[in-house]
């Protein structure tokens, strides 16, 4: 008979503070509009938080997430995520729904990042924002900056601003420490002013520590979380930097047979926007053996 797995889960891991606040707002407002006579829709402008599942129960209670404003029926409840939007996409959504009708749930350290771009802006830096460009938190803190902007994703871009004369740079909240702080020696014989403003998330930081303490004690980590999910992405990074086999899955069904076979002690973490009911849901598959046979769980490999 096979022995039953150990199982630590990192803490902390999953919903971080911002998430859980966002997600909250959000059910709220679906629960004031249901009475409504569109039946309660609330939507959103893309996913509000990067989990497909979660994203999936929230859509069955009442969330629509579209692409456009022009998606949006005027006069409607729209919900701005806690990444955050540009300027101009906010002011279009009070234009389309009226103010009483927006519910923004912009994250406070979002916020702070997005309060910092303008600042710099407004005082006349050139706006370095340190993340990716393709993230929504990343196109909503540029916005908000205007402006002398750019991204960089990789200390090779950063390298390459050259010199400039008064220099601001901030960061994505979910970037690494380590990025900042050799982006900042890279930058500062560059400029004759730099000015860093550190706007990492203690969040994030935490769940990654806890990922660097749990791969000693255990002999294969699965991390539980949405494949566009940028703090997901770090955590499986990060395990696998330290030499820690990984198993990324976003759902109990992907867990597979084979990976379990040859561990005893298996730990479970989750990005920030994994919820707790999907954490339980693998735990649960795990102490009940209920894992597919013969099925290759996604490793992450591929993504991205
Ligand atoms: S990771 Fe940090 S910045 Fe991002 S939503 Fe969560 S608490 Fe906010």
């Amino acid at each position: 008979m096979e022995r039953k797995k150990e199982i630590e889960i990192a803490s902390p891991t999953g919903f971080c503070f911002g998430v859980k606040r966002a997600i909250e707002s959000l059910e709220q407002r679906i629960e004031e509009c249901s009475g409504l006579p569109d039946g309660g829709r609330v939507y959103s402008i893309g996913m509000p938080i990067h989990n497909p599942q979660e994203v999936e129960r929230l859509s069955k209670k009442g969330l629509k997430v579209v692409d456009r404003i022009e998606d949006i029926p005027p006069g409607s409840h729209a919900f701005v995520r806690a990444h955050g939007a540009p300027p101009s996409q906010k002011e279009g959504l009070v234009a389309r729904c009226g103010a009483d009708n927006v519910t923004d749930a912009t994250c406070p350290f979002v916020k702070n990042a997005q309060d910092k771009a303008a600042f710099l802006s407004k005082e006349g830096y050139s706006v370095l924002v340190l993340g990716d460009p393709g993230h929504p938190e990343i196109q909503a803190i540029v916005g908000c900056a205007g402006g002398d902007v750019m991204v960089a994703s990789s200390l090779r871009e950063v390298e390459s601003i050259g010199k400039r004369d008064r220099l601001g740079v901030i960061s994505q909240t979910t970037q690494k420490g380590e990025f900042l702080g050799a982006a900042a020696s890279i930058l500062a014989p560059q400029a004759r002013e730099l000015r860093v403003f550190n706007t990492i998330c203690g969040a994030t930081t935490q769940r990654q520590e806890a990922v660097r303490r749990i791969t000693s004690r255990v002999d294969g980590l699965i991390v539980v979380g949405g494949r566009n999910s940028a703090n997901t992405a770090k955590l499986v990074e990060i395990a696998r930097s330290q030499d820690c086999d990984v198993l990324w899955i976003e759902h109990a069904g992907e867990l597979s047979a084979d990976w379990f076979a040859r561990r005893s002690k298996i730990g479970i973490a989750a990005g920030a926007s994994t919820p707790d009911w999907l954490i339980e849901e693998v735990k649960h598959a795990i102490e009940t053996s209920q894992v597919s046979r013969g099925m290759d769980g996604y490793d992450g490999r591929n993504d991205e």
